[in-house]
């Protein structure tokens, strides 16, 4: 066979996003090459859970070759290695479909995660499932025979993995040694030799694919010999399982390279029977935030895979992974009636229920595990307090928090703990920035009285905030907002809480008649200490945070907020003095400098940016003496 005219017909190119990939492979520099057996065997053993599940309403697809296995060959004079499975196997069209394509999100995401640097590719190859074309890291030439289950015709698909790939019927003698599934034979590149060696191929399959659900049998002359130990694992009592064989079926069924952060391990006996083994990863999922917000927990049915799409988790845990296998779900039923199954229901509450108690054990007897797995997924955890109404105490409860009482996280129950005398509130801010939101003007009042404030800034935090939330009986409330009273809190520091004199009250009527609709109000401050002016929502609206959240979806209210004014600080004592002496225009331009001064400390851009410029240089020419 020349290279240029493999048999079937004529050379078909590869997406290009493919051969990008490609590329990367075939000139990868990447050192632990062997992870292209892990993918490869990997396939075969969903080629193998496809075949399973298709069988049980079609037993007929198995014939008499019930056995489902993986198989490994070498040939030492061709140097080939084949790994063979007798699953579900591909038509000619699937062949062209799967691999000229980029099918799976492991692999889409690892070239996402790579943007433009193909440089980084050494570094992230391990970290992914980078799938079929991790192979051509090793071979020069890739052959797929592959036979439906239930077709009668088998067909080749061949590539050099780089001018493209053809498909085409196969040559007879090989189409009669299958029976049905896909046989993957590379020609291994002559740096990749080590790969023909039967030691050194049933290391890598020890290393990696172990409890693969399927046997991986090694051929060597004519004996065959199994060389994982193809258990579900999960099955086994925990006292038998040593940390590494977790590790390996969290790579394996998770299809995750990272450690896992937490493994919770247990069978469930009483009305139903199950075994549970599930991991919450120590690196977020690449998926973490797809709008799908898919949970990937994989559904097995006494051994049997039948579905990662059983949503066995809420959203807010999606990024939980592993395996929940059942004893009494029934074999047969079909994936789109899962949803509706009331035992699988059952299991849902239930494992839920587990894996929040396993999580509220890390917290308390391991806090800096605990937060790092906070750190990665507390945003998504959030969504639960406004999803799920059932634990909703348990999930504010189990919520961590940044705070101005200290530089780590902080729990509701050490805040309500910490509250000072007088206080019956827990104050919050939220915005979109940490960082900003510890310069808010708006905490200076709360600073005053010593009182902490619970400073949130992932974007969820807006949402679960938008309905009214109690812990241990006492409302959250946004600092935000227009009507906070701290009155009732004594100050712990010099600032002054008396009402505005009398020119200041004339200031504020000049600065709000000149701001027009731009506010609803202007109004002074009891929460300003040291800045000039902040705004606030007003009382009823939404909170401000959430409103320029939803407007930059179009979906805001757009209420105008309030511009409260700090009555003690220089400059509005200044304006205050100008406008007693009638010189308004300078008024105005102070006015609308606040304005713009407090949209800036906010995180917005002032109103108009030119105007705001004219302004500044007038009022500063004029200080100047200009
Ligand atoms: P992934 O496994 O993440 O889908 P791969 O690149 O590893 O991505 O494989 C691409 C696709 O090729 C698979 O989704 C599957 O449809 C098909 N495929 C690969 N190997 C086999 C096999 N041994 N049997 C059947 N189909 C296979
Ligand atoms: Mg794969």
């Amino acid at each position: 066979m020349s290279e240029a005219a493999a048999p079937g017909g004529a050379t078909q190119s590869f997406q290009a996003e493919v051969s990008r990939l490609l590329q990367l492979m075939v000139h990868s520099v990447y050192t632990e090459k062997e992870i292209f057996l892990r993918e490869l065997i990997s396939n075969a053993s969903d080629a193998c859970d496809k075949l399973r599940y298709e069988a049980i309403a079609k037993p007929e697809l198995l014939g008499d070759d019930g056995r489902l296995a993986i198989r490994l060959t070498t040939d030492k004079d061709a140097k080939t290695l084949t790994i063979a499975d007798n699953g579900i196997g591909m038509t000619a069209a699937e062949m062209t479909e799967n691999l000229g394509t980029i099918a799976r999100s492991g692999t889409r995401a690892f070239l996402d995660k790579l943007g433009s640097d193909n440089a980084a590719a050494n570094g992230l190859i391990g970290q992914f499932g980078v799938g079929f074309y991790s192979a051509f890291m090793v071979a020069d030439r890739i052959e797929v025979v592959s036979r439906r289950a239930g077709e009668v015709s088998a067909s080749l698909w061949s590539s050099d993995g780089m001018t493209g790939f053809t498909v085409g019927p196969a040559p007879e003698e090989r189409a009669k040694a299958m029976s049905r599934g896909t046989a993957v034979t590379l020609h291994l590149k002559a740096d990749a030799q080590e790969f023909i060696e039967p030691f050194e191929i049933e290391r890598i399959v020890k290393a990696y694919s172990d409890h693969i659900l399927f046997p991986v049998e090694l051929v060597e002359g004519d004996k065959t010999r199994q060389v994982n130990s193809a258990s579900a694992l999960w099955q086994r009592s925990k006292s038998e399982v040593k940390p590494e064989e977790y590790k390996e079926v969290y790579n394996t069924v998770a299809h995750q390279f990272d450690e896992p952060a937490m493994t919770i391990h247990y069978r469930a006996e009483g009305r139903q029977s199950y075994a549970v083994l599930l991991f919450v990863p120590s690196n977020k999922p690449f998926d973490l935030f797809d709008v799908h917000r898919k949970g990937r927990v994989k559904l097995y049915v006494r051994r049997v895979f039948i579905t990662d799409d059983a949503d066995l988790m809420p959203a807010y845990l999606r990024f939980v992974r592993g395996v929940v296998d059942s004893e009494d779900v029934p074999l047969n039923i079909s994936r789109e009636m899962l949803q509706n199954n009331p035992m699988v229901g059952q299991i849902r509450r239930a494992v839920t229920g587990r894996v929040l108690g396993e999580i509220e054990t890390l917290a308390e007897k391991e806090a800096p595990r605990f937060e790092a797995v906070w750190e990665n997924f507390g945003a998504v955890i959030k969504e639960g307090i406004y999803e799920d109404f059932e634990r909703r105490e348990q999930l504010l409860k189990l919520s961590r928090f940044r705070s101005t009482a200290t530089t780590g996280w902080r729990s509701l129950a050490e805040y309500v703990a910490a509250m000072r005398t007088g206080q019956t509130e827990i104050y919050y801010l939220a915005g979109e920035n940490l960082d900003r939101l510890k310069a808010s003007p708006q905490l200076e009042a709360a600073a005053a009285r010593g009182i902490e404030v619970l400073l949130l800034a992932d974007a969820v935090d807006s949402f679960w905030t938008s309905q009214p939330q109690k812990f241990d009986g006492k409302a959250l409330r946004s600092l935000s907002q227009g009507d906070v009273d701290l009155s009732a809190i004594a100050l712990v520091s010099e600032a002054k809480d008396e009402a505005p004199a009398e020119d200041v009250v004339a200031v504020l009527a000049a600065f709000k008649a000149s701001l027009g609709d731009a506010v609803s109000d202007v109004k002074a401050s009891k929460r300003l200490v040291t800045s000039a002016a902040c705004l606030v929502a007003q009382g009823a609206g939404p909170d401000l945070a959430l409103d320029r959240l939803l407007q930059r979806q179009d979906r805001g209210m757009s209420v105008k907020p309030v511009l409260e004014i700090n009555p003690a600080h220089a400059l509005v004592k200044a304006a205050a003095k100008k406008q007693a002496d009638g010189q308004s225009g300078d008024v105005a331009d102070i006015g609308g400098l606040l304005l713009d001064q407090a949209r800036v400390l906010g995180g917005e851009l002032p109103l108009d940016p030119a105007k705001f410029a004219e302004r500044l240089n007038r009022l500063v020419a004029r200080g100047l003496g200009g």
